[in-house]
């Protein structure tokens, strides 16, 4: 069930959402993670996690799952028959992951849930944010449940903009919802 409190809500459950989620997980910072779809997309898109990427991933505990899921690839070419038109090596890369990981984004959205999963949080499926309103102390979003009907659940969190407001009472804005 959707919380009626939170400091931050984060909009899309994709891989930004997700790595987020497990961040503030780890900094102990109350959030509701929310996605309009029902579950991940199982489409083809990003195939590659590069070195940079996976350092920058470390903190969050998922790298080792990625690793036991992804092909690593050291050397990389693009050939036209029998012509290399170009060779990449990643072994000399100075990172202590010298290659490429080819992952589909699926896979890596599935390791990024199960850590969410694993650290007690919830991805909040089949809410949409459809509108954000600003005012002096923070923001109303108001959403609705796609299926099985629309319906339209009114306020779904406020939250302060706390570093906007010196000496306003911050932490927790009353919510009010209906709907649901
Ligand atoms: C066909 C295709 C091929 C690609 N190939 C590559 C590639 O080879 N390499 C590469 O690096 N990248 C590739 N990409 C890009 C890669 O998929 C994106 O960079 C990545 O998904 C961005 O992650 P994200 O979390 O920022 O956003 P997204 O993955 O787009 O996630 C956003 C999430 O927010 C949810 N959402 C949106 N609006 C709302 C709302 N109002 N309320 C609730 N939820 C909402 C959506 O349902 C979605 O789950 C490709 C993308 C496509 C479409």
């Amino acid at each position: 069930m959707l919380p009626d409190t939170t400091e931050v809500l984060i909009i899309g459950a994709g891989p930004t959402g997700m790595a987020l989620s497990i961040v503030l997980h780890r900094a102990g910072v109350d959030h509701v993670l929310i996605d309009k779809l029902a579950q991940g997309l199982q489409t083809s898109r990003a195939g590659v996690i590069h070195a940079q990427t996976l350092e920058t991933l470390e903190p969050l505990g998922v790298t080792q799952r990625l690793s036991e899921l992804a092909l690593k690839l050291q050397n990389f070419a693009i050939r036209d028959r029998n012509r290399a038109l170009l060779k990449l090596d990643f072994s000399k890369l100075p990172s202590k992951h010298p290659y490429l990981m080819m992952l589909p984004q699926n896979l890596t959205e599935q390791v990024f849930a199960e850590r969410i999963a694993a650290l007690g949080g919830v991805i909040h499926r089949m809410v949409e944010a459809k509108a954000v309103i600003q005012d002096a102390d923070g923001a109303r979003v108001t959403g609705g449940r796609e299926w099985p009907r629309e319906t339209d659940i009114g306020t779904l969190c406020r939250w302060c903009r706390r570093h906007e407001q010196p000496g306003a009472q911050v932490d927790r804005h009353r919510v009010r919802r209906r709907g649901l």
